[in-house]
């Protein structure tokens, strides 16, 4: 069975990575189902996706339990910040994490893993618009918290995520990401959404985190604060 939505946004991928003179299997696609239920998420499950990204530990905790354990193969990753007191939750429930960005949570995520043994793929997010409202570790200081999550915690960064400011052209950011990415020998880049994954496909990404072109618009979330 096909999922339009799926297929689409696999064709658009393979379209952007052949302009770019890259191998289409080399990007990897996270299916985002933040705020999306069971019913609309198990469509795309049947059509043979297996990498799902949610943005917060409750919601995903909640539906996808009980989706892992009818289908074995499935790899969740978390793409939002991550509080503390969730850090155990995901790590049991997570094969990867995208959002580190403070050394808090990096040493509580090295002592989880310890203590489950359990190895997450992981990726420290760079706030490269500089946006005050946003997580993610700055632009000048990512050299320097790769280090420390890799010397101190002996930790393994796969990887380096960003989302640009919305109002923004994406392509500074993504090169200003693949650029820290390649000075600290990182091979993996989350980047590139429903609306720009092409562009960060042109830039090098290997992970893009598409939801509403696969699943359908969301409701609006609620104002911060
Ligand atoms: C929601 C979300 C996405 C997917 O956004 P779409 O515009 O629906 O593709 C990607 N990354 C993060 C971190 C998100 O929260």
């Amino acid at each position: 069975m096909t999922h339009s939505g799926l297929e689409s946004v696999r064709q658009g991928i393979r379209r952007a990575a052949l302009a770019a003179g890259r191998d289409p299997a080399s990007i990897k696609l996270i299916a985002v189902t933040k705020t999306f239920d069971a019913a609309a998420i198990e469509p795309a499950i049947t059509a043979g996706h297996t990498m799902f990204g949610e943005n917060r530990v409750q919601e995903a905790k909640a539906k996808w339990p009980s989706l892992k354990a009818t289908h074995s193969k499935l790899q969740l990753h978390l793409i939002g910040p991550l509080q503390s007191n969730k850090v155990a939750d995901a790590v049991t429930l997570f094969g990867a994490i995208h959002a580190i960005d403070r050394s808090k949570i990096a040493e509580s995520i090295a002592k989880e893993m310890q203590k489950q043994q359990r190895l997450l793929q992981l990726f420290v997010q760079v706030n490269t618009g500089r946006e005050e409202q946003k997580a993610g570790i700055a632009p000048g200081e990512a050299d320097r918290f790769i280090a420390g999550c890799r010397e101190k915690l002996n930790l393994t960064i796969s990887g380096l995520m960003c989302i640009p400011p919305f109002t923004d052209d994406p392509e500074p950011h993504f090169k200003l990401l693949a650029g820290i990415a390649k000075r600290n020998g990182i091979a993996e880049l989350s980047m590139g959404m429903s609306e720009d994954y092409a562009t960060a496909i042109a830039c090098g990404a290997t992970f893009v985190r598409v939801g509403s072109a696969i699943f359908g618009s969301r409701p609006a979330p609620p104002p911060a604060g």
